[in-house]
């Protein structure tokens, strides 16, 4: 099992740096509060949480593994 930890901070964003009222991925419009987040591995819009952890999942799955190897080799080298 491999857990993918988010940041754990809320920051709002102000309008301007929104350029979508919907998101990228579902292309549904955002409710007045909404969950959102940008892919780090891409430069597509913002999309909901939900639907970038889907994204994210079905578009890049290559650099997730190369991340998450990333992490592992780096933590073994913490231990050394
Ligand atoms: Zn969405
Ligand atoms: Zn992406």
């Amino acid at each position: 099992m491999q857990l993918l930890w988010r940041e754990p901070w809320l920051k709002p964003l102000i309008d301007y740096d929104i350029d979508s009222e919907s998101c990228s991925f579902c292309k549904k419009k955002f409710n007045s509060l909404s969950f959102v987040t940008s892919c780090e591995f891409c430069q597509i819009e913002i999309m909901h949480d939900k639907c970038a952890n889907s994204h994210i999942l079905e578009r890049h799955m290559s650099e997730l593994k190369t991340k998450i190897g990333q992490h592992k080799e780096k933590a073994l080298h913490d231990f050394q």
